[in-house]
């Protein structure tokens, strides 16, 4: 790996504007899952630290708030522009310790980003209410006010843009942060550390601790009185412990969890475009993100087209390590989610599915996975209910719209669900019927900043991006003025 600036590589937490090691002095290793390098050694903190964090924040925060919203508009476009004049490093990093190939990596700087540019504008406009009182001696006035303290909990499948996603909007309303960022990637969240402080952010008001697990931290995080808000993006599992955490001192929590999208392919849709959606639904980040198309449910009249389709598109993929070649897709983040991949197909397999094409290791070894079509999946298979997480499409038949919709929304999870169709009724009634937060329609792609996105059911709570991104770092308080 090789930066321009060198000083992006940071190995130390940073903890109420100066950069530390862990109160033991251990450490871990961040690896290149690509290459199996080490990349760097970053602290392994815990509780200790991690209350050092939040009494920074909070000690941060009464001058933090106080700035006009101006004010703190022009530090985090200073961020932004920082981050967007070190795009290059910054994806180069973020690919040496995720994987992903080097292109979606400069995407992904620049989306994180654009929450900075969005959350900066954004809260310009915060506003109040007055509403008519009660009485004719009586005033009514709504306020919003930043809720405090947020600590943030990431994942490493977008090292940067779930950081940005969570600051950005509670910066920007004026509350100050604790990040606990992945521990397969933590670089990528240092770097836009280093940048916040050129930035000129001021000490305390963004803080970041790193560890092998992430329980002590969380556990901290979640219990701490003077943490008054989660935002929390990973598994399920993880979210409803943190949610249980959090309920003993009542924060307010966001959720961004799981999720089981369906990509529904209707006879009336247009093929190739549906073919071009789930190519980038499915393969983008080799198939680690909790949008990704999880079950493709296709009509009867239509499935052998367009799995033939989608095999010559994903005939045309090429992998390989995301910094040293031209790849489209990269390797798997871990050991442990390359099984996953493989436990998954097995079973699929051994309840009479079959394999279109992949299906197995890649022959560049480690975490490398072929990518893979698998056709005749029934809703028996564990990869029906389970996010598979790699590079692996499942084909299901389905014959009737309302059959499709029923099996669509056959899951505990609401994040995500993608359709094709091309009669505008159909397009209507399927929208309306499914029982997600966000729907892509004869579209694949469905991330911007500008856009509310989160999940119901057991996908989450909240919603991250948009006008309705900052209402979750902002408590309303009422004043009623009498005797007038
Ligand atoms: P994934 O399966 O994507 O790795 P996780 O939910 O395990 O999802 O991880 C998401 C984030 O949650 C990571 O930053 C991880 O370190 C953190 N995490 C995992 N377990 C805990 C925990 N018990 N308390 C707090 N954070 C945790």
């Amino acid at each position: 790996m090789k930066l321009k600036d060198s000083s992006l590589l940071k190995t130390l937490a940073y903890v109420n504007g100066a950069w530390t090691g862990a109160a033991s002095g251990a450490s871990f290793d961040v690896t290149n899952p690509a290459t199996g390098e080490v990349l760097a050694s970053v602290p392994d903190m815990g509780a200790a630290e991690t209350r050092a964090a939040i009494e920074a924040a909070n000690a941060a925060w009464p001058a933090w708030r106080a700035k006009t919203a101006k004010e703190r508009c022009n530090l985090l476009r200073a961020w932004y522009n920082l981050i967007m004049a070190n795009q290059e490093d910054l994806a180069v990093l973020l690919t040496a310790e995720q994987g992903k190939p080097l292109a979606e990596a400069r995407g992904e700087i620049a989306y994180g980003a654009a929450f900075i540019e969005w959350f900066a504008e954004e809260a310009k406009r915060v506003y109040g209410d007055t509403i008519p009182g009660h009485g004719p001696d009586k005033r009514i006035i709504v306020l919003k006010e930043p809720i405090g303290v947020v600590a943030a909990i990431t994942p490493w499948n977008f090292p940067n843009a779930m950081i940005t996603r969570k600051c950005a909007p509670a910066l920007a309303v004026g509350c100050p942060v604790v990040i606990k960022p992945a521990e397969d990637t933590p670089l990528s969240a240092l770097a836009l550390a280093e940048l916040a402080e050129r930035a000129g952010i001021p000490k305390g008001v963004i803080n970041i601790v790193t560890a092998a697990h992430g329980a002590g931290i969380g556990g901290e995080l979640t219990a701490n009185p003077l943490v008054r808000k989660l935002s929390f993006t990973g598994s399920t599992e993880v979210g409803k412990l943190l949610m249980a955490q959090c309920a003993k001192t009542v924060k307010k929590v966001s959720l961004e969890l799981g999720g089981n999208a369906p990509f529904i392919v209707f006879d009336d849709a247009d093929l190739d475009a549906a073919v071009a959606g789930a190519m980038a639904s499915k393969y983008r980040n080799a198939g680690q993100t909790c949008v990704c198309a999880n079950r493709l449910l296709v009509q009867d009249g239509v499935y052998d087209e367009f799995a033939k389709r989608l095999a010559k598109a994903v005939a045309g993929l090429k992998v390989g390590p995301g910094l040293t070649s031209d790849a489209t897709q990269g390797p798997l983040i871990n050991q442990e989610a390359i099984e996953k991949v493989e436990r998954l197909l097995a079973d699929a397999l051994s309840k009479g599915a079959s394999i279109a094409c992949g299906g197995k290791r890649h022959d560049l070894g480690r975490t490398f996975f072929e990518p893979t079509i698998v056709t005749n999946v029934t809703k028996d298979m564990a990869m029906a209910r389970e996010e598979i997480f790699g590079p692996v499409a499942p084909l299901f038949r389905f014959h009737t719209e309302a059959e499709a919709v029923a099996m669509a929304n056959d899951t505990e999870f609401g994040l995500a669900a993608y359709f094709y169709a091309g009669n505008v009724a159909r397009v209507m009634r399927v929208a309306e019927k499914l029982e997600y937060g966000i729907v892509g329609i004869n579209e694949g792609i469905i991330s911007t900043e500008v856009a509310p996105f989160g999940g119901v059911k057991e996908s989450g709570i909240g919603r991250e991006g948009s006008k309705y991104g900052v209402e979750d770092f902002l408590e309303i308080k009422y004043l009623c003025l009498g005797g007038i």
